[in-house]
């Protein structure tokens, strides 16, 4: 059951409590929601002039809102917070996450590998469904706000600190200011604080890792970060010559200093700039750390997957054989996308004009072994701007998992990105944003 239980002697008690939320991103939105919906008087501060704009962008704008898979599948696809995470998961999981959605008339359906999208196929619709919701549940929302300090006292929170610039934010019913403050900023006092800031991936929509430094000025341990999720560069200009191709069902295989060290399947892209497409994105957070670390890294694609060394040949001998008199750059459209052709020959040193029948046994393996491992050797990897999560963050070692509460600071909580978490594609970073929100919304408001 997500719904907060609401007693009587709760209402009475926490009707009163004063907590602010920093951030109106997915986590944000659902820690205000359910804390209001506790009872607890609420504040969303965001700094952008609306909130979930990250949100609107998730999933090609599509949101895949979360998995369907096994919990225990479910968290080997995070790189941290593993651990952490199991209690948030053991009190709001997917399968409460698209029950909530219900009740706000968003559908879902899930798709390959358990992938969960609304059936709409609109991450708008899900933003919007989360802004009625937190109005309804009154929530006060102040946009183009950004917070620039945390107050505390004693070990305590006691509020947060907002520059007077930000247009609307307008003035609160608790505020108190200071006569110092009064000029520049205002402050809100409160009994609870939750950080939801996200991390520093695609900055355009807010995620600046402010809450970095607000958690760091009070004593926390920032991991440090590194963009995750993220496209790679490599040397030499083939992938630009293949810009915008998109490869299904290909092997990609991970070598570092001339070992192979992991591989995925599926689809991938080539970009002006080097590789792209889910199952690089993938690969990225170890292509990251061995770079950082300086690394030789190379990726090698296997465009025949399906077939091994031996029925490659076959094929190959077969092919060259039936269509014996045609030109190589004709037979290869069988074998390859189009885009493809003139790259293979280059890289294979075969004359795209020779005859099929003129080919050589030794061509032929040539040819077999590049299909293979097309090999590209990384050199880089792009910047937060197109990195779609950021790895590192607030350490979980600070925070209590049951409650998301800080180990340092009283009344402070943390949910979202903004917490050393990090996960694959397929929904499981918004899951994890999602239920953090909850809990520490829950607990918060307590
Ligand atoms: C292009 C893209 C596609 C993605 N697609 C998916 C997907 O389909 N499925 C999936 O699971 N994950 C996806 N992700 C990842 C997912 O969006 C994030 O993990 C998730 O949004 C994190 O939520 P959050 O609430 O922690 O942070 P955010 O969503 O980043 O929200 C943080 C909010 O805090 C605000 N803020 C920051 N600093 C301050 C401040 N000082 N004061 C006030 N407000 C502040 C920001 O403006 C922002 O609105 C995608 C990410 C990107 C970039």
């Amino acid at each position: 059951m997500f719904w907060p239980m609401v007693t009587l002697s709760s209402f009475i008690f926490n009707k009163m409590k004063k907590l602010l939320v920093i951030g109106g991103g997915a986590s944000g939105l659902m820690a205000a929601g359910i804390a209001a919906q506790n009872g607890a008087e609420t504040i969303i501060f965001e700094k952008k002039l609306r909130p979930g704009r990250k949100l609107r962008i998730t999933g090609k704008g599509r949101c895949n809102l979360t998995n369907i898979i096994e919990l225990k599948e479910f968290l080997d696809h995070f790189d941290s917070g593993k651990r952490f995470l199991r209690q948030a998961f053991a009190r709001f999981f997917a399968d409460d996450l698209i029950r909530f959605f219900e009740t706000l008339n968003i559908k879902t359906d899930s798709e390959r590998g358990g992938r969960v999208f609304p059936v709409d196929n609109d991450a708008g619709k899900v933003v919007d469904a989360l802004e009625n919701w937190v109005h309804r549940c009154g929530v006060t929302v102040r946009t183009n706000a950004s917070v620039e300090s945390l107050l505390t006292k004693d070990g305590c929170i006691t509020g947060v600190q907002v520059p007077r610039e930000s247009p609307t934010a307008v003035k609160a019913p608790y505020a108190n200011r200071s006569r110092k403050s009064r000029e520049n900023s205002r402050l809100y006092q409160a009994d609870a604080v939750i950080i939801a800031t996200g991390g520093l991936s695609y900055p355009a929509t807010g995620s600046t890792g402010d809450g970095y430094r607000l958690a760091r000025d009070v004593g926390h341990t920032i991991i440090p970060t590194r963009p995750s999720l993220v496209p790679v560069k490599t040397s030499g200009d083939t992938a630009q010559q293949l810009q915008g191709l998109s490869l299904r069902n290909v092997e990609v295989s991970l070598y570092v200093e001339g070992k192979k060290s992991d591989k995925r399947f599926g689809e991938m892209l080539f970009t002006h700039f080097g590789l792209s497409g889910p199952i690089i994105l993938s690969l990225s957070r170890q292509i990251v750390e061995e770079i950082q670390s300086k690394k030789k890294v190379e990726i090698s694609i296997d465009l025949k997957p399906a077939l091994d060394e031996q029925k490659l040949k076959q094929r190959l001998l077969r092919d060259f054989e039936q269509s014996g008199k045609q030109r190589f750059k004709t037979i290869l459209k069988e074998l390859l996308p189009r885009k493809l052709i003139p790259v293979c020959c280059v890289l294979t040193k075969l004359d795209p004009e020779k005859i099929g029948n003129q080919i050589t046994s030794d061509e032929r393996k040539r040819l077999g072994r590049w299909l293979k491992d097309f090999r590209f050797e990384v050199n880089g990897f792009r910047s937060y701007e197109d990195a779609i999560i950021t790895a590192g963050g607030v350490s979980t070692k600070e925070i209590n998992p049951r409650t998301m509460e800080s180990r340092i600071i009283k009344g402070l909580y943390f949910a979202g990105e903004v917490i050393d978490i990090d996960a694959d594609t397929g929904g499981y970073n918004l899951q994890a944003a999602f239920s953090t929100g909850w809990l520490a919304g829950q607990s918060a408001s307590e």
